[in-house]
């Protein structure tokens, strides 16, 4: 690895190398993360990155793009096979962008939007008042019940009766149960608004089998590729034919230049590892390891928010053992656990040090780790939110989880 770089500038070669080895060294439990196949850096590090090819496949503005247009259309199919979806535009830039050229496509600015708020486990994207899209759309936000820490399906709709919003947008970063797309869908159609689901998080359960798929009935889906899906940086947008030319057009002209050919072909490449049956066992042991994951700390008296999980992550309350999220987060940090200090409902603590921590499996399955491994990462994360303040403790799970990580590398042969 890095044969051309470690001679021509070893001060960036060592940072990545650096970086490989903490991958290699740390428990990675943050849910958004993950580790894509070689096959796949192979494509985001190679020449397609050299082309501009903006406009779509056989219809661009520059010459030479037979190879371009050829990665394109791999990808393109390839999604499509694999969500089951009309019709995909493969050029987003990442996640954020993708949604925001959907509001772009098929709203005004100014329009009333529902979607999910980010306390609650929406994401930034979905109306914050901080980002574009809470300033330019008009967000009425819905969230969980207090009580179930559940979405109340019959309150959403009864919101979007009130409301009349022109899209309704579902989909979730820290939401720890199953989300309802196709009654998200009948509230929508119910009111004549747009549904979209935003499956960024779950869409490798999703082509597993995991978790219910948004398709047919949902207007519009967005994903990012390199969640659970263990593809590149990246971003898709799927949707009914009736929408196709207003999104594509969005995409390009309308926000983005040239598409980055090197991370199309590099989806291309991670559709086809998740249209494999490997994968569907793949996707369903992230969520068998969360299962375990969860049912380790409930024993070790932590919280979990809803009671459990059904998907990749789980919302760890820490009031029980009266450690905020920014302590457990630094104690983990310093015993090579990493996961991220994350608000629960309602949370009485600010978001800067919150009571809780998200945690998610993907990556330690990526890794070939199964519920036997879930266990001993539970009590190991149990055991350092429980002497947070310990240094002697923490340098002793740090031992414990440098073992076990030595026993499942990230990459075999890099
Ligand atoms: C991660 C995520 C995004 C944003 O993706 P980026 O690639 O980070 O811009 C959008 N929506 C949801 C639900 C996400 O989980």
């Amino acid at each position: 690895m890095l044969e051309h770089l470690a001679k021509t500038d070893p001060k960036v070669a060592e940072v990545i190398r650096n970086e490989l080895k903490r991958q290699q060294q740390v428990l990675e439990l943050i849910p958004s993360e993950n580790i894509v196949s070689p096959s796949v850096l192979d494509a985001v590090g190679s020449v397609l990155t050299n082309k501009y090819s903006e406009g779509y496949p056989r219809k661009r503005y520059y010459g030479g793009n037979e190879f371009a247009d050829q990665a394109e259309e791999l990808a393109i199919s390839r999604a499509k096979e694999l969500f089951g979806c009309e019709h995909v535009n493969v050029q987003p830039y990442s996640g954020s962008p993708a949604n925001i050229e959907v509001y772009f496509a098929l709203l005004q600015f100014g329009d009333k939007v529902m979607g999910m708020s980010l306390s609650e486990g929406g994401h930034l994207t979905h109306g914050h008042k901080v980002n574009f899209s809470g300033r330019a759309y008009h967000f009425v936000q819905y969230g969980v019940e207090k009580d179930t820490e559940l979405l109340n399906y019959g309150k959403i709709e009864e919101i979007a009766k009130k409301e009349q919003p022109k899209m309704i947008v579902s989909g979730a970063t820290a939401y720890p149960r199953q989300i309802d797309f196709k009654r998200f869908a009948e509230i929508a159609e119910s009111i004549g608004a747009i549904s979209m689901a935003d499956i960024s998080h779950i869409a490798g359960l999703i082509v597993s089998g995991a978790h219910p798929s948004p398709f047919p009935f949902t207007d519009v889906v967005t994903t990012t590729t390199h969640k659970t899906l263990r593809g590149p940086r990246s971003a898709i947008i799927m949707c009914k034919e009736k929408y196709a030319k207003p999104i594509d057009k969005a995409v390009f002209p309308g926000m983005q230049g040239g598409p980055h050919d090197h991370v199309t072909a590099a989806k291309a490449v991670c559709f086809a590892e998740a249209l494999k049956p490997e994968f569907k066992d793949y996707g369903r042991q992230i969520v068998k390891n969360a299962r375990a994951l969860g049912e380790e700390l409930s024993s070790q008296g932590l919280r979990l928010v809803t009671g459990g999980t059904d998907n990749h992550l789980l919302l760890v309350d820490l009031q029980p053992l009266n450690v905020t999220g920014k302590q457990a987060e630094e104690a983990l940090d310093k015993a090579n656990i990493t996961v991220n200090k994350n608000t629960i409902p309602f949370d009485p603590r600010s978001p800067f040090d919150p009571s809780g921590i998200r945690l998610g499996t993907p990556t330690l399955t990526s890794r070939g780790m199964k519920e036997k491994q879930m266990e001993k990462v539970g009590e190991l994360i149990a055991r350092a939110c429980k002497n947070w303040n310990s240094e002697q403790e923490l340098g002793e799970v740090k031992k414990e989880v440098l073992a076990l990580c030595g026993e499942f590398p990230v990459y075999e042969d890099l």
